[in-house]
């Protein structure tokens, strides 16, 4: 067990780094995130003891379970799975210090009100919808720079960056067109020069597809598969809103 998740994080730090110079970057440009739903705490704190420290979870349910055994070994927690407004007070306990998943207004302004009782702030990646796809969450790209913009008004909230999914597709330019959404969005918003609020970040690219995403200028990659193996549920148990809703 052990010597296959150190294996397979070699081989995803040389495939980030041969994307790195294959698009003339930098490879400390771009950060690996371990997406951790499904996985014990005892194979991510494998990971976590050997180099890696950034994961996340899709739901708080798991943050929960896996909190108490990985809260000693040090490691930085983001969230990436769709949040529902009921969980907001138990995803604050967990020491979350940036949720990638930010998506609407609503869960913006009540996440203000919690952070701002708790006299708290919390780092937030605007989630963009760039595949058109009705069963993945994401503001619409056409009205994400709205949402950007309203969500800067809310001192608790840090926004980042952006985040997104790209299209499950094994044709790699139809995966390049929703990571260049991104990015334009990205370019777009910065010269919109709006207050409180910094762009440096984009959260795209998974196991299939994170070269591409580093060519169109990723800045952290979400990695699950890749490093823990396939996972018993489909991903749709994640992403489909209806399945999202009934099972959370
Ligand atoms: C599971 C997940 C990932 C990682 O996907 P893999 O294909 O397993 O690498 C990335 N982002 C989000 C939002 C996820 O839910």
């Amino acid at each position: 067990m052990k010597e296959d998740i150190l294996h397979h994080l070699e081989i995803i730090r040389d495939r980030i780094k041969y994307a790195c110079e294959k698009a003339g970057r930098n490879s400390n440009e771009v950060k690996l995130l371990l997406a951790t739903k499904t996985v014990s705490a005892e194979r991510i704190k494998i990971a976590l003891e050997n180099g890696q420290n950034l994961i996340a979870e899709n739901k708080v349910q798991e943050l929960k379970e896996k909190y108490e055994e990985l809260k000693h070994t040090p490691h930085t927690n983001h969230f990436i799975g769709h949040l529902q407004t009921n969980k907001i007070k138990d995803i604050l306990r967990y020491d979350v210090s940036c949720i990638q998943s930010l998506d609407r207004l609503d869960l913006a302004e009540k996440l203000h009100q919690k952070l701002f009782t708790e006299n708290k702030t919390i780092e937030v990646l605007i989630q963009v919808n760039t595949s058109n796809e009705e069963s993945k969450f994401g503001v619409d790209p056409a009205r994400a720079i709205e949402l950007t913009k309203k969500v800067a008004e809310l001192s608790t909230l840090k926004i980042k960056g952006l985040m997104t999914i790209g299209l499950f597709s094994a044709e790699t330019e139809k995966v390049r067109t929703c990571f260049k959404i991104l990015k334009n969005l990205q370019q777009e918003i910065i010269r919109e020069n709006i207050s409180n609020i910094e762009m440096n970040e984009l959260s795209m690219g998974m196991s299939g597809d994170l070269e591409t995403a580093i060519e169109e200028g990723a800045t952290i990659v979400r990695v699950g598969t890749a490093v823990f193996g396939a996972r018993i549920y489909p991903d749709s148990y994640y992403w489909d809103e209806r399945k999202a809703e009934n099972k959370q």
